[in-house]
Parts: C-alpha cells; structure tokens; sequence
C-alpha cells in the first residue's frame, strides 16, 4: 500500500497529526514502537488527562527562540480542542488555573484521537510493536525498516516524543534521527521534575509530606502555587514549573507566605508582643515547616523582645528563602524534556525540516516545552495539527 506520510511516534502529537492529515484525504501510516498507542495520555493528569489549557499562549512555553510556537497555537487552539472533546460528548471540568480534564478517564481522548483517525476520508493505519532499525532518503522518499518489514513514502513526520520517563519506552530517538539529517538539537534536560536538597538544605528534607503555598522563583521567573517538601528535596507544582528554568548551580527563591503584607512581622510584635516567632509562624505555616524556619531564623524568645531590625531581616529571610539545589530527579522523574529538535531547523508554519523537505517534527521532540497544566498537550496537538495542514 502506498502512503502519503509516515508518522513515527503513537503519541499525542503522532495521533492527532495522522487524524487531521487522514481528513484531509491523506493516507497515513503510524508506525509506534509500544505495543500500545498513547501511553503518557493514559498515564496523563492522574489519569484524567489535563488536555489542554484554556488561556494556552506562547509566553507558557519555554524554547530558544520563544516565537516559535506562535503561529501553530494561534492556527489551533484550546478552543478549537475542547469544540472536538465536545464533539464526542466528553464531560470535563476546569480545575485551576484554566486546566481542563476529563470528567471520566485519559482512555476517553485517546479513544477520541483513534475515533478521529478512522473518520477518512484518508486511511490511517496504525502499527503498534514497531521497532524502527534505519531510515533513509533515497529519490525523494523515506524508506524506513523495521524489524517487521520495509515501508516508504515522501514525507516523514518525527512525533517520537522525548527522553522524559524512559522506564515507559521513551528515548531520544527523535533526536538521533534529527542529526542523521544534519538537523541541530538544543541540549535536552529534564523538566518539570522534583529538585533534590543537600549541603546546608539537607534539614528540610526531613519534613518529607509537608506542603504550603509558596512563590517559587528561578531565573527571574516566578509560579505561585503549592511547594512539596520530599524525601529527596523539594516539588509540588510550584517547583515542577520553576525547574523548567533552573539549571545547575542557579538558586531557587521561595517566598514562604507570599499573602503576607510587607511589615506583618512588626505588626505582630506591636498586637501581640508576647507572642514567639515560632508560635506566630505555626498559624500561617504546617507546624514541623514553621519548626524549622524559626530554627534557621535563630529568634527564640517572645516577640516583644525581639528588636525591630531583626525582625525586618527574618521577615525578608522568609519572603527570600534562597535553596542551592543540588540536582534534579532526572529523566526518570521528569513530566517532560526542555530542549529537542532546534527551532531554527524547522518552518514554524509547517514543522518541516528547512534542509530536509517531507521531513517534520512536532510534539515534545521539538525544542518548544510548555508549563505544568495541559500546555503540552496543546503543543501536541497544535504542532501535530500544523504539519497535518502540509503533508
Ligand atoms: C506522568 C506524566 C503526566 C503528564 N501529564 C500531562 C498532562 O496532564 N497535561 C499535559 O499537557 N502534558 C502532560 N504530560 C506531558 C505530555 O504527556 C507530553 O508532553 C506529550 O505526551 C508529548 O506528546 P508527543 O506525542 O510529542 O510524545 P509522546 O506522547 O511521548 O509520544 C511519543 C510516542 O512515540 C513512541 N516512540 C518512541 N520512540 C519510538 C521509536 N523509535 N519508534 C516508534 N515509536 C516510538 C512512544 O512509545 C510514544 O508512544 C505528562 C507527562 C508525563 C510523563
């Protein structure tokens, strides 16, 4: 059988890319190497999958050149995603932060997506356990072997995803067969994962299960959401989006009470200067998190006793509560990879390759990563949707 494309990759981006093109009358063949299509969707959100996120827009996503993703998220959008979740009669709700899940389970968008597939007037076939061995170009077409047969068309679309959670099968064969083709790769590294404590921050360890409010700030950019205290270090939401843009040796800032108005310590010692720090710390915070600080903080005693200037340092203190992490959980723990495929390579129209016509790349693969809250299921879809649009 002849195909007009062939995607390698069984995921968000790879299925929702062989829809659309099968719509428009392409006949597509998916080439996944699990046995199953759509792992990570299941796995997704809890197992809820946060599809998408309503106000998805090109400054959620972090890449070298942040203009990128412009153009393919404004041409499908998370309006246009959810009219399709609809479409099948998908209950869902928002939960924070316009992050929209599914009512039921993950199963439902990927049995969307294989619904999608079927709905012609193209063919998509899907093959599933196939493990690529070599592609090639030869005359114009993309010859790639398996080691269940041979299969060849004009245009290749790389959606193999990235290295995040290899335990699942995923690899950086996206960007092996990128530099085949004499495309750049941005450095990949693990994003959104936990960040690991030592040194001097190993006390904090010790409050593994404890979580607080917080705004987490690193490399200039702030999240105010909930910090988790780990056996390991520190996560939570709010770590997760800071650790997409920490890199090694750079600090992470956490302002602990970040509703707490400037000057609120001195106007707890003037209402309550028999009060101690601890105490007063304890309301606002979990008791073994306000245990600590005050310990770090060193101003035993009541309040009242305690002089002005002090009390503005423990108050900056806590607003500024500098951590030096020692690393991250890695890929194994990682949602999902910053860097991939170089922006630069590709048309962010199509995904295609520049150097390389027929050949594209969309999905996490790309050097396009989105924050925690269904904005990289946007960019799947969004990318996958734009190469679609070319093949
Ligand atoms: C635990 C977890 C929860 C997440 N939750 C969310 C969420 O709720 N919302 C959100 O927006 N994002 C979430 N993400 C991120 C999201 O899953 C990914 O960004 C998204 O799946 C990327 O889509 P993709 O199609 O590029 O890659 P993937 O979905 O990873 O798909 C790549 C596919 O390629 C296949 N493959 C790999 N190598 C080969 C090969 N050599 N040959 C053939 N096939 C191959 C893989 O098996 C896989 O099926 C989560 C990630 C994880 C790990």
């Amino acid at each position: 059988m002849a195909y007009d494309a062939i995607i390698l990759g069984g995921g968000a981006a790879g299925l929702f890319c062989a829809a659309v093109a099968g719509q428009r009358g392409r006949d597509v063949l998916v080439l996944e190497r699990a046995a199953t299509v759509g792992k990570k969707i299941l796995i997704s959100g809890g197992g809820r999958c946060n599809f998408t996120n309503i106000g998805a827009g090109p400054s959620n996503y972090l890449s070298d050149n942040p203009h990128f993703a412009k153009s393919a998220l404004s041409r499908y959008t998370a309006r246009d995603f959810l009219a399709l979740v609809e479409k099948h009669g998908i209950a869902w709700h928002e939960k924070t932060l316009g992050q929209l899940f599914c009512d039921g389970s993950a199963k439902q968008i990927v049995d969307m997506l294989l619904a999608e597939c079927n709905a012609g007037p193209g063919r998509v076939e899907i093959r599933c356990s196939e493990d690529v061995s070599a592609v090639s170009h030869e005359e114009g077409r993309f010859i790639v072997k398996t080691q269940r047969g041979t299969f060849d068309a004009p245009a290749l679309v790389l959606a193999t995803g990235g290295p995040s959670i290899p335990k699942m099968g995923a690899s950086d064969f996206a960007y092996r067969l990128a530099r085949q083709f004499g495309l750049k790769v941005v450095e990949p590294r693990p994003a959104l994962v936990p960040l690991t404590l030592g040194g001097e921050d190993l006390l904090f360890r010790e409050l593994s299960g404890v979580a607080t409010e917080v705004e987490a700030s690193a490399n200039k950019t702030s999240f105010r959401e909930a910090a988790l205290l780990t056996h390991r270090g520190l996560s939570g939401p709010a770590i997760l989006q800071v650790s997409s843009y920490w890199k090694p040796g750079d600090a992470v800032t956490i302002r602990f009470l970040p509703n707490a108005p400037l000057g609120w310590l001195l106007e707890e010692k003037r209402a309550r200067p028999s009060a101690t720090l601890r105490a007063v710390l304890r309301e606002s915070l979990p008791d073994r998190l306000a245990d600590v600080l005050t310990e770090r903080l060193g101003l035993p005693g009541d309040l009242g006793n305690v002089p002005d200037k002090s009390l503005r340092a423990a108050e900056d203190r806590l607003a500024r509560w500098e951590f030096r992490p020692s690393g991250t959980e890695g890929f194994a723990k990682a949602e999902v990879t910053v860097g991939g495929i170089a922006t630069t390579e590709l048309s962010s129209k199509t995904m295609e390759a520049r150097k390389v016509p027929g050949l594209y790349a969309i999905g996490e693969a790309v050097d396009v990563t989105g924050w925690l809250g269904g904005y990289n299921f946007q960019w799947a879809w969004a990318s996958g949707h734009a190469a679609a649009q070319a093949l």
